[in-house]
This record gives structure tokens, C-alpha cells and sequence, in this order.
């Protein structure tokens, strides 16, 4: 039997969609690389925005189209499962199960009853289940894993409808981390991104102390774990909320060499008229304050954000204040979108609305300022040291590799390459750069954390 999973959406939808899949190849399922031909496709789905729902739908009507003409079992899973449930079965018959975010459990039996060719049939009145971690989030053959610590989110963010569909926050049980930890260095994994929507509010009861283990000493407890086995070498995280973003954390990430020096600190906007109908719960003074102790204590940090412009109500003021936030932070990157209501949240019926072109126009100058930043952040880094996590052979040139370094730039390697080093670290020069992509020459060959600090 053969599967297929199309994932929409987040790092956690990824992360949940390689948990199923490693699910059912534990259970002798095979992966297809053609969801034409899969007798079981899986559409793990995102809510976040109303044109993600609309590609699924657009998805699940191929897939119909596809079932006219030979057996298919087609599962919808993720947040729009979650969000619409038995109205996504009414709307699209073609559909055969739906899986809420909370319902992950029945995916043993759901695919046992597939096996043995009998229909599922979901308990009906069960009582509410909770929240379960993606077991082992790994993707085949890949040197980097996310691992899922916490999810959901208590935030409330006005234009966001993450809350409403993922639930309240849940912190993953400690023991289960660390022994995720065991089995990705088992793997050969050799970098991970402990992942949720805020890992800052991850809170968990310590058994060794007692105490609640808060995020920063989860990521010291990490650390420790990862040292023990001497494979995993570099730790990242996202996403982190700027009101939770405490000054030991910051000293973790500076005292941990495993500690990746990249973070991610998603602002939004710049305008505190605007954080405050977003309903951030940070000024920009108080987020300026925080980068100014970030960048003292880590001085080769870099940051990266997330900006959203045409707010309901956003003025040319507003904009400029958006645009002098990030010429003051000078981030090396950002991911920009314009505000796109959606129902359900709170900024839904706001008044005001800023019309499509004017949006368009604001985040054309944002993209605009970002990418002239980032070039010249890239440039200066030109004819510096870097460690490099050695990924692939390129996708242009089977002699030549391909990796990033502990800041997240893409590097290849010119010319004919040792090919076993894929799957290490090695120290490099960068020596040019084309495009967003750094060439670099290798220095040597090591396997050490490479922390700047
Ligand atoms: S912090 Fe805000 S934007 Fe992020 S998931 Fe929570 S509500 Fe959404």
C-alpha cells in the first residue's frame, strides 16, 4: 500500500505530516512520490489564511476528480480539519476522514482499518483528547529535524487564527524530548529546531527538581543532552514572541555554544498604535530595548522577523514608523505579508480597512527596504570564516556541494569536492556571492559547534 502527504502551511504542519508519514512506514505502508498513483493521500492543511484554504479545497477536488476514475482514500488533517470538520466532510463527500488537530490518535486505528480493507468508523461522544506531539518529526535522509516542544498558543494576536484552531498552549512532556533527542541522534541528525508557536511560554514540571522548567532551562537541559551523544551540534528554535523573550534566555544563547546565533523575533509592526490594535503587548520602544540587549550580549547575532503591513487602519505614518524599525534593528531577514482578514479573529470587523492596491504599494516599499538590507548585510559578510553544515551534492553540479552556516546562509562549494563530507561541518571562507547564495572555499574539515560568541 502506498501513500502521499501534501503539507500546507507552518514548520509544524511539516513536522506532523513526517510524524504520520514515519507512522505508516512503521506499519509497512510505502511512501509514493506520485499522489497520482498513492492509494492514500494525506492533505495536512493551514488556516492561517483564507487563500491556504482555498488551495486545499482546490486539492481535494482534484483529488475527487481522481477518485471517479480508481479506489483512493483521501484524509484531510491539520487546522482546516480542525476549523470546519463535519461541514469539510458535508462540503466535499469525496473526502473520506477528517482528522482534527486533536484527534491524532486515531490515526493507528484509521490505518489498521484501512489495512485490513474494513471502513472506519470513528467513535462518536468521545471525550475531548488532548494534544498529541508528532512522536518523531524526521524527514528521510535529512541532517536537520524539527522537534516539536510545545503548541498552541494563548496570544490572542487580533489578526491571527492560530488560537481558535490549534487550542491553548500545551508544553510537551520532558522525558519525551530528550528521548526525541536520542532517536534523531541515532539518525545521524546534526541540527534541531525545537519548534512551537511560542516556545517561550513553554512551561514543564521538572521531576529531578520540582520545579517548573521554563524555556530557557529547557534549552540548558537540551544542550546537556545533545553534548552526551556528541551528534547533534547545532540547536535552533522558532517561534518566539517578543514580550516573552526573558534576559536569561538571552545569556543561555549566549553561554551555549550549541546555541545557534540566529533569532528569529517576529516584530509585526512598527507603529505602537498598530502593535496595540494587534494587540502585541509590546511597544516598539520596549522591542528596540530588547534587540539593544540581545545584540550587546550576542554581538554576532543576526535577526530575522516576521512584518505585516496594511493593518486595518494603518496610515502612511504608521509605515514610516514600520520602516524606521527595521533601518534601526537592520534585520538580515524578514518574512512580509500583507494583512488579509480573516473570519473569526478579532480584527475581522474592524473598520477601515486599507484597500488591496494601497497594501500592495506598502508592502512592495517594505519588501524593497528588506531586500536592500539584506544584500548589503550579505556583501559584508564576504571574505569572512564560517562552519558550514555540509547538507547535499548541489543541485547544479554533481562534483559540488552544497550546505548553510550556524546564521542560515546557503553556501556552495566551487569545484570538485570530497562528497563524504556531506553530513559534516567544515570550516570555510566565504569568497563570493551570487545572488543569496555564498561561495566558499574549505579551510578544514572539523565537527564542532560553531558559535560566534
Ligand atoms: S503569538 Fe500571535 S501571531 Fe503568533 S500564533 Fe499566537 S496569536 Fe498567532
Amino acid at each position: 500500500m502506498t501513500f502521499f502527504v501534501e503539507t500546507y502551511g507552518c514548520q509544524m504542519n511539516h513536522a506532523e505530516s513526517a510524524s504520520v508519514a514515519a507512522l505508516l512506514e512503521s506499519r509497512g505502508w510505502t511512501a509514493s512520490t506520485d499522489s497520482d498513483t498513492a492509494d492514500l493521500v494525506i492533505i495536512n492543511t493551514c488556516s492561517v489564511r483564507i487563500t491556504a484554504e482555498t488551495r486545499a479545497a482546490g486539492r481535494i477536488a482534484y483529488y475527487a476528480a481522481i477518485k471517479k476514475k480508481r479506489p483512493l482514500v483521501l484524509v484531510v488533517m491539520g487546522c482546516m480539519a480542525e476549523r470546519l470538520h463535519d461541514t469539510l466532510r458535508k462540503k466535499y463527500p469525496a473526502v473520506d476522514y477528517v482528522v482534527g488537530m486533536y484527534e491524532r490518535d486515531i490515526f493507528s486505528d484509521l490505518f489498521s482499518a484501512l489495512e485490513s480493507g474494513i471502513p472506519y468508523v470513528p467513535v462518536d461522544e468521545k471525550p475531548a483528547a488532548a494534544y498529541h506531539f508528532a512522536a518523531s518529526s524526521l524527514e528521510k535522509g535529512a541532517f536537520q529535524s524539527f522537534v516539536p516542544i510545545m503548541n498552541g498558543c494563548n496570544n490572542f494576536c487580533t489578526y491571527c487564527i492560530v488560537p481558535y484552531v490549534r487550542g491553548r498552549e500545551v508544553s510537551r512532556d520532558l522525558s519525551e524530548i530528550l528521548a526525541e533527542l536520542d532517536l534523531l541522534a541515532d539518525r545521524g541528525v546534526r541540527e534541531i529546531t525545537l519548534l512551537g508557536q511560542n516556545v517561550n511560554s513553554y512551561r514543564y514540571p521538572d521531576p529531578d527538581t520540582g520545579t517548573v522548567l521554563d524555556f530557557p532551562a529547557l534549552l540548558e537541559r537540551v544542550c546537556r543532552k545533545i553534548e552526551e551523544r556528541g551528534v547533534i551540534q547545532w540547536v535552533r528554535f522558532t517561534s518566539s514572541h517578543p514580550k516573552d523573550f526573558s534576559d536569561e534566555l538571552i545569556e543561555v544563547i549566549a553561554r551555549e555554544k550549541a546555541v545557534c546565533n540566529m533569532i528569529h523575533l517576529p516584530v509585526q509592526n512598527g507603529s505602537n498604535r498598530i502593535l496595540k490594535a494587534m494587540n502585541r503587548k509590546y511597544t516598539r520602544e520596549e522591542y528596540l530595548a530588547l534587540v539593544g540587549r540581545i545584540r550587546s550580549r550576542i554581538p554576532g547575532a543576526t535577526l530575522s522577523t516576521d512584518i505585516l503591513v496594511g493593518f486595518p487602519g494603518e496610515t502612511e505614518e504608521d509605515l514610516e514608523d514600520t520602516l524606521s524599525l527595521m533601518q534601526a534593528v537592520s534585520y538580515d531577514a524578514a518574512f512580509m505579508y500583507h494583512y488579509n482578514p480573516r473570519e473569526g479573529t478579532a480584527a475581522f470587523d474592524l473598520p477601515n480597512r486599507i484597500p488591496d492596491d494601497l497594501k500592495k504599494e506598502r508592502l512592495a516599499r517594505v519588501i524593497e527596504l528588506q531586500h536592500r538590507m539584506s544584500r548589503e548585510r550579505m556583501r559584508a559578510r564576504v571574505g569572512t570564516g564560517a562552519v558550514v553544515l555540509v547538507e547535499s551534492v548541489s543541485r547544479n553540479n554533481q562534483d559540488e556541494l552544497f550546505g548553510h552556516t550556524e546564521l542560515g546562509d546557503m553556501v556552495v562549494f566551487s569545484g570538485k569536492q570530497d562528497l563524504s563530507l556531506v553530513g559534516h561541518f567544515v570550516s570555510c571562507q566565504l569568497t563570493g556571492l551570487r545572488g543569496r547564495t555564498f561561495r566558499a572555499k574549505i579551510l578544514e574539515n572539523g565537527g564542532s559547534a560553531c558559535s560566534s560568541n
